[in-house]
């Protein structure tokens, strides 16, 4: 068995992945602002303390109940157009100077619950004509609050509002798949209810999840609604939401797979958002710091998700081969999102979470087609049973050897045949056929050759009367004709025809003659099939003793005889 699994799409799926990645990350980092700013940054912890250096964006470690920190560094005069500033507050309040001046102020300074949430920030700096003192204060309702000022950068209004657009372009790309995807499954679910409704389910769910993460992590959120600290408690609890409901889908997918554990997993993520979020609403500040431990758990078990995956996909599983890589895209681009955002590893920061969502679109179209071909298959194997069914109906309602009506279907063929009587006046006949001296046939030639004379004098019989006369093997070589609309006269005349089609032709090879008996219903009221038949009986007995190869009627009254 290979172990690359995805031979052709599942590769080019990752390799677009990566591709969006290469794109991405270039505009994530600062650009100009080593030629506004000086690289030398101090703080202080009160105004009375001295000033201290640091290696921003690597700030100080703070000491415990710590709320506010001033920062400093020296802006150089620029070109006018060089001079707006663009920085990102997750839970600070911010006050800027420039000098003695106070350029800017954000969020509340000394209160509990500073109500900033995440936000970006554009600070365009007044005009310098020599280098002066840049002031940063930040407040934070905790320690852990007050880190994170790690993406200040300089440059044009334009550039800036680039980079905003930048930040927000895996948002525009991935929300319009999003709501794709859940357009798509919920039609299937509504329309084609056989299979993985639950998956259905799982995977609507998460992409409702996931298009709500995104809007509350975009920026340009705040355009329709400005409230930062309601759109970060929206964004954590979604962000712990997240891994949950997409280890749904996962757990839809492993649940019957062999020695994988999906509801450990499952079990865990609840678990991790249960806490943070339930201690976020006792008060505590658990959103925030869980986040230290989203991330290695998010690695560790997503990982354990993938190998299980891979297991499935070893022994065939082809939905797994399809979920694969989004799985593994998720979790790199989320780690990568942790290792950048949360933990602040690089100068930089980035959020590609949001392009997971194509390997993911790759996974719903696996999904659809394989959907499609399981019913494609499941009407053809219908058309199958359909037409297996027809075929034992027939032989059921059909004699083998002369492919005429038999006689277990005949209370049927009258009731058909006395309704088809009824439009076309109330009459109704039956003939009686029985081959003449056929035992000599028999005798003579041979069984065989006796089958097929019986086979050619149906098929003789069939081929004169139309398709709305049914012939019946009554037993042996005696046949009934059912003809509704003819009364007395014409059947009579019906049945000569046959008659004498009979005695011209050779039927399986041999000359032989049939003789017939007819007789008409006299009414509902009066009759039964029963006694209908047994009067055209009598007419063939007639028929028989009057010396064969001729037609006779049913009665004395009316001793037709042709
Ligand atoms: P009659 O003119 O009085 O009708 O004389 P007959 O010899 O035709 O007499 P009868 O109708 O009683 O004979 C029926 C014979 O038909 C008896 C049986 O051997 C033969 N037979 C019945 N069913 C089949 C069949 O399926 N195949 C063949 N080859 N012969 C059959
Ligand atoms: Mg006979
Ligand atoms: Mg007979």
């Amino acid at each position: 068995m290979e172990f690359w699994p995805f031979r052709r799409k599942g590769g080019a799926a990752l390799v677009c992945l990566l591709a969006c990645l290469m794109f991405f990350l270039p505009g994530m980092s600062p650009r100009a602002e080593a030629e506004v700013i000086d690289p030398v940054w101090q703080y202080q912890l009160t105004p009375e303390e001295p000033w201290q250096d640091f290696l921003y964006p690597k700030l100080p470690d703070l000491p415990p109940d710590t709320h506010m920190i001033w920062l400093r560094t020296t802006v150089r005069p620029s070109a006018d157009a060089n001079n707006t500033m663009l920085f990102m507050t997750s839970m600070q309040s911010v006050r800027i100077w420039i000098g003695d001046r106070v350029i800017y102020h954000y969020g509340s300074f000394g209160l509990q619950d500073t109500g900033s949430g995440m936000r970006w920030h554009i600070v365009k700096l007044p005009p310098i004509s020599s280098p002066t003192e840049l002031r940063i204060q930040i407040y934070g309702d905790t320690t852990e609050a007050m880190l994170g000022l790690n993406t200040l950068m300089m440059g044009t209004g334009v550039e800036q509002m680039q980079k905003l657009f930048l930040f927000d372009a895996p948002i525009i790309v991935a929300l319009p798949a999003a709501l794709l995807i859940i357009l798509i499954m919920v039609i299937y679910y509504r329309y084609h209810p056989y299979h993985w409704k639950r998956l259905y389910v799982a995977v609507i769910g998460f992409m409702v999840v996931f298009a709500c993460w995104l809007v509350a992590a975009s920026n340009m959120k705040n355009i329709f609604y400005d409230d930062a600290m309601l759109w970060w408690h929206k964004l954590s609890t979604l962000a712990y939401l997240l891994p949950v409901s997409a280890n749904v889908v996962l757990y839809e997918m492993l649940k019957k797979e062999p020695r994988s554990y999906p509801g450990v997993v499952l079990s865990i993520n609840i678990l991790l958002m249960v806490v943070t979020v339930g201690g976020y609403l006792g008060g505590m500040w658990t959103l925030n710091w869980g986040m230290t431990f989203f991330y290695p758990i998010l690695g560790i078990t997503e990982a354990c998700m993938a190998w299980w995956l891979l297991q499935a996909v070893r022994r065939g599983n082809i939905l797994c081969r399809a979920i694969l890589p989004a799985t593994i895209g998720f979790t790199i681009l989320g780690l990568i999102d942790g290792i950048t955002g949360h933990f602040h590893v690089f100068s930089w920061r980035c959020f590609v979470t949001p392009l997971g969502i194509f390997p993911f679109l790759y996974f719903v179209m696996e999904l659809l087609k394989v959907q499609l071909v399981r019913e494609r298959s499941l009407e053809s194997q219908a058309a199958r049973l359909q037409y297996k069914v027809a075929l034992a109906t027939e032989r059921a309602e059909r004699d083998a050897l002369t492919g005429c009506h038999n006689r277990a279907s005949v209370g049927q063929l009258f009731e058909d045949s006395l309704r088809t009587a009824e439009r076309r006046g109330g009459v109704l006949s039956a003939i009686m056929l029985d081959i003449d001296h056929f035992k000599k046939v028999n005798d003579t030639y041979g069984h065989d050759t006796g089958d097929r004379v019986l086979m050619d004098f149906a098929a003789a019989v069939r081929r004169i009367i139309d398709k709305e006369k049914a012939v019946i093997r009554w037993g042996g070589e005696e046949f009934i004709v059912l003809c509704p609309g003819l009364g007395q006269y014409e059947t009579m005349v019906l049945a000569n025809l046959i008659r004498r089609f009979v005695a011209r032709a050779p039927l399986g090879g041999r000359k032989i003659t049939c003789s017939l008996g007819v007789s008409t219903w006299h009414g509902k009221e009066k009759d039964t099939m029963e006694a209908l038949f047994k009067r055209a009986d009598r007419a063939l007995y007639v028929a028989k003793e009057s010396g064969r190869n001729r037609v006779k009627g049913e009665s004395a009254e009316n001793p037709a005889s042709l």
